[in-house]
């Protein structure tokens, strides 16, 4: 039984195999056989590529590309729309450079662009060949550098267009323009007051922080007239809003747009592109109903939603059909990466055998253990209840010095081998949902090697869900329950929402693990915004990064790897010299050698294992 719900959110991309592995499905070549992703993981171990590491299947990036570009152009096709689609690839998404370079790579043939919200994020845009057609489209604030830089692009032959945010802006490329004596590609940034639902709604609605209210506007409008600069505004932005549920907030949404478009058109601005910005959401719960982490619809439809509001909008205000603009992040990288880490070692809440109590133990010691003599199916909540009580008063012996260490950890025991008894009861009991329900308090904790704030920032900060599963021994029923720990020293630092097949729950399904092999797990979708938001809470720094390509023969190729941070750079991101770092310890050595408290000839050892550390990965090796 698919208890993770994979076939629900895995696409087809991430399949179970009939060995109990995860598989990796090319969607270039669907008759390719599906790949095992613990045997990817342990071949690049192999080559001293080492876990946690962060998977980016290059595949799948060009895949939903395609897709949304194919969802674009079927739709204008269907609706007998006259304008054309060109996509944009919001920089801040995803910066790293290897994304990037093949988003460029792949979307060359469909005029596929680029957005920049920033400085640096427009210096990323214009290091890249776009194709003739494409799109720079600049958002963000912008000072007179940036609009320099952007309309200056132009003489090389990129479409940089410069949205702007607010009157102040205006004054500032007009400043520029006379400076400079070259007309910049405009864009205006037009707040919408519908407010989409899910997490992200405050980057919509009347009091999002982007864009211009009408009043700003007209004064926008005004200033571009009066310095002769209106026939170069041929943008209008409308950002939907991010991770959009609903379908028919999308609807809503572009219907307002297109209000502001058909007015501004009636003003006499000779738009020719309508951008509607981001919000096409990912799936993650693969529930396929608008809610935080789901969405009521797939790429298609939202393309074909946004083609048709636009096409009745215009047609009925008899206005040509502009050229579409969307800046998808979220729906072009999320799926491309997936996390991979392995089980360190568990903590385990509850125990197989319990130790006999001693005749001078406390006679709660012997109530606790009797619980066991009446645990029958009608009475397990009777038992649970009893069970906490009694190790309460327990503790409270033990604080108040009562009782000693040993028979506090004998009770512990026997307390944890009740816990099993019951866990096994409920199993076995066909209605059990309120005991079932506490008993998650009594879930194992598995401690793995990731780093939940440089790696899943999002779950930690908003409650993101991602799909989490074992990589391996799915034909194996899980014995166990569990949440996960991350190897921070942060109490924050722990999963405790997982996507099952049934639903939202606060344990994940898990093995006993296994002596004498790795358990790995692997987090999917967090392609999009966790790089670089993560950080570097315990100075644990960037996981080991590899690119691959899966082959039309079921094997893959390794596009690119990039090493994780080593203990020497992530101290130098704090401002330590690792070198002075060295220094510092040598001479605390050579002064114990003095004092003698340390032997000469433990000097190399050492100094040894201080200068491996300071090479060596931040993780767990
Ligand atoms: N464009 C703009 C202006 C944005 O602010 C964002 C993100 O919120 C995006 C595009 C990308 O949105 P998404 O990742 O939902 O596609």
């Amino acid at each position: 039984r698919d208890i993770y719900g994979i076939d629900k959110w895995g696409k087809d991309l991430i399949v179970p195999l009939d060995n109990g592995e995860i598989g990796l499905k090319n969607p270039l070549a669907p008759n390719a056989p599906a790949i095992s992703l613990p045997s990817i993981v342990s071949d690049l171990e192999e080559r001293g590529i080492h876990v946690p590491m962060l998977v980016r299947i290059s595949s799948y990036l060009e895949n939903e590309i395609h897709r949304i570009n194919s969802s674009f152009r079927t739709a204008i096709k269907n609706t007998g729309y006259t304008g054309e689609y060109r996509g944009v690839f919001p920089i801040k998404v995803n910066q790293q450079a290897q994304v990037i370079d093949r988003i460029v790579e792949f979307g060359e043939a469909l005029d596929y662009g680029l957005e920049a919200g920033s400085k640096p994020e427009l210096v990323i845009a214009l290091a890249h060949k776009l194709s003739r057609n494409a799109l720079i489209v600049c958002n963000g604030v912008k000072d007179a550098e940036f609009i320099t830089l952007a309309t200056l692009s132009r003489k090389l032959g990129f479409n940089t267009v410069i949205v702007l945010e607010s009157p102040k802006e205006a004054d500032t490329v007009i400043q520029v323009y006379r400076e400079l004596g070259v007309e910049p590609l405009l864009g205006v940034r037009v707040k919408l007051t519908n407010q989409i639902s899910g997490k992200w709604q405050e980057s919509s609605g009347d009091r999002s922080t982007f864009g211009m209210n009408t009043d700003q506007l007209v004064a926008v409008l005004d200033k571009l007239r009066d310095a002769g600069l209106l026939h170069c505004l041929k943008l209008q932005h409308s950002h939907l809003g991010s991770q959009v549920p609903d379908v028919n907030d999308v609807r809503r949404s572009v219907g307002e747009a297109c209000r502001y478009f058909t007015e501004l058109k009636r003003e006499g601005v000779p738009l020719t592109h309508l951008d509607l910005g981001g919000g096409l959401g990912i799936d993650y719960t693969g529930e396929k109903r608008a809610s935080e982490n789901s969405i009521n619809y797939t790429v298609e439809e939202y393309a074909a939603n946004i083609v048709e509001t636009v096409a009745y909008a215009m047609d009925e205000a008899e206005i040509d059909h502009p050229t579409l603009v969307t800046e998808s992040g979220r729906a072009v990288v999320a799926t491309s990466s997936m996390l991979v880490f392995n089980v360190l070692e568990s903590t385990l809440y509850d125990a197989p055998t319990a130790p006999d109590v001693a005749p001078d133990d406390h006679h709660l010691l012997a109530d606790l253990a009797a619980i066991l003599t009446y645990l029958t199916p009608d009475r397990v909540q009777e038992c649970w209840n009893d069970a906490s009580f009694y190790r309460n008063e327990l503790r409270a012996l033990f604080r108040r010095g009562y009782i000693d260490l040993r028979q506090m950890a004998r009770a512990e025991r026997i307390y944890l081998h009740l816990m099993a008894r019951i866990k096994s009861l409920v199993a076995s009991m066909e209605d059990a949902t309120d005991v079932t329900a506490q008993l998650e308090n009594a879930a194992d904790i598995y401690h793995c090697n990731f780093s939940l704030f440089q790696s899943l920032p999002d779950v930690w900060a908003i409650d993101q869900l991602h799909p989490i599963i074992p990589l391996q021994m799915l034909d194996e029923t899980p014995d166990r329950r569990a949440i996960l720990s991350d190897i921070t020293c942060d109490s924050d630092g722990k999963i405790d929402k997982f996507i099952l097949a049934d639903g939202v729950s606060p344990s994940l399904p898990v093995h006993s693990l296994p002596d004498d092999k790795p358990y790995y797990l692997g987090v999917f979708f967090v392609g999009a915004y966790q790089e670089t938001l993560g950080d570097l809470h315990n100075l644990f720094g960037d996981t080991n990064v590899v690119t691959l390509d899966l082959s039309a023969d079921g094997s893959f190729d390794l596009l690119h790897e990039q090493e994780g941070d080593t203990i020497s750079q992530v101290l130098s991101y704090v401002e330590y010299d690792p070198n002075d770092c060295v220094a510092a310890f040598r001479r605390l050595v050579d002064g114990a050698i003095s004092k003698g408290t340390l032997k000469a000839s433990d000097r190399k050892l050492i100094m040894g294992a201080y200068r491996d550390s300071i090479n060596g990965y931040t993780y767990y090796e």
